[in-house]
């Protein structure tokens, strides 16, 4: 072979929550010269949103490579019209997971129609079959990784399994750098391991968006993703949420100052008036009335969004006054009624 075989490398950093992706050729020469500008990096939630769409979309990728597939030894034209159509697929998507399987695919397809076309007016079945054989089967392993829900067990709650895999690390070091990169199966079953292990190590979860709707890695039962609009809005209500709350503390003060007022009538009358049931039974029954008062008072406030104002103060102020009347005309008529009794 005179060209080298792609391969995908990568490295996940769980700190920052993102992942490098490198594509180079199987060749230890190019390594040492992996660049920063060779990089993509992916945050976790973008990955986990190409590998949700990407699943999502499969079927429909799953036929046109099919289609594809199916036309390798075939006629050449119809080959060709049908690999223009999975290269606009390809094209125009910007899921990570369709771009890379379409180009690791797309290689493979070529090689293996190169050799068919090799075969040429000969037809050399067998060589053919093994062409065909071996698309099938690379084919065959990614459709079965992207439908197998074990390997995007994110929160690692499916059974246990254990099973021998083999890849390869490669590892730059020197020259004040250390980067281990692991080299990815064609299927990206070592990736998905990985990537599904690092979202469970940090704790993270899959969340949906109570805004835009899009699912996301965040903490248990968050509902807000990264997105600016969303943040914005959210915060606005986390604003909202906290002024309410602290207006909900200047209405109660009302209703803990009436308590209060109302508790210290009672001993400003004489313990015999308090040892009265009947008495102590009306003065309940006022101490509730008076509450429900203000109660509904705030009720009405709240529902317009007023702020305790004046209004409030003064409406306070004058129940105040009418409890004092009762109690004090309680008083009075106890006096009246058990004079002499003194
Ligand atoms: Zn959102």
């Amino acid at each position: 072979m005179a060209e080298n075989k792609k391969i995908l490398l990568y490295r996940i950093d769980e700190q920052a929550k993102n992942v490098i992706f490198v594509v180079t050729e199987d060749d230890p020469k190019l390594w040492g010269n992996i660049s920063e500008d060779m990089q993509t990096i992916l945050s976790f939630d973008e990955i986990f949103r190409d590998i949700t769409e990407f699943r999502n979309g499969f079927l429909d990728y799953e036929q046109l490579t099919d289609e594809l597939i199916g036309t390798i030894n075939g006629r050449g034209a119809v080959f060709r019209e049908i690999l223009e159509r999975f290269d606009d697929n390809r094209l125009n998507s910007f899921n990570f997971f369709t771009r890379y399987y379409s180009d690791t695919l797309r290689d493979i397809f070529l090689s293996a129609r190169a050799d068919i076309d090799k075969a040429g007016a000969f037809f050399n079945t067998r060589a053919l079959k093994k062409s065909t054989e071996y698309v099938n089967e690379v084919f065959n392993n990614i459709r079965e990784v992207m439908r197998d829900d074990w390997n995007f067990d994110f929160n690692s709650e499916s059974d246990m399994k254990a099973f021998r895999l083999s890849f390869d690390k490669i590892i730059i070091r020197g020259n004040d750098r250390n980067d281990i990169y692991t080299v990815a199966d064609t299927a990206l079953v070592n990736f998905f391991y990985d990537f599904s292990f690092a979202i469970h190590s940090r704790k993270l979860y899959v969340c949906s968006c109570k805004y835009c709707g899009k699912v996301f890695l965040g903490k248990k039962n968050a509902v807000c993703c990264d997105g600016t609009e969303c943040q914005a809005t959210y915060q606005n209500e986390l604003k909202n949420a906290k002024r309410r709350e602290r207006d909900n503390g200047t209405y109660q003060k009302y209703l803990t100052k009436l308590s209060n007022y109302i508790g210290q009538q009672k001993p400003k009358l004489s313990a015999r008036v308090n040892e009265d049931s009947e008495v102590l039974q009306r003065f309940d029954k006022e101490r509730k009335a008076y509450t429900q008062i203000l109660k509904d008072k705030i009720e009405e406030y709240q529902a317009e969004n007023r702020l305790p104002d004046d209004e409030m103060e003064q409406f306070y102020i004058q129940l105040r006054k009418k409890f004092a009347r009762f109690w004090n005309g309680l008083a009075v008529e106890w006096e009246k009624e058990h004079r002499g009794e003194l």
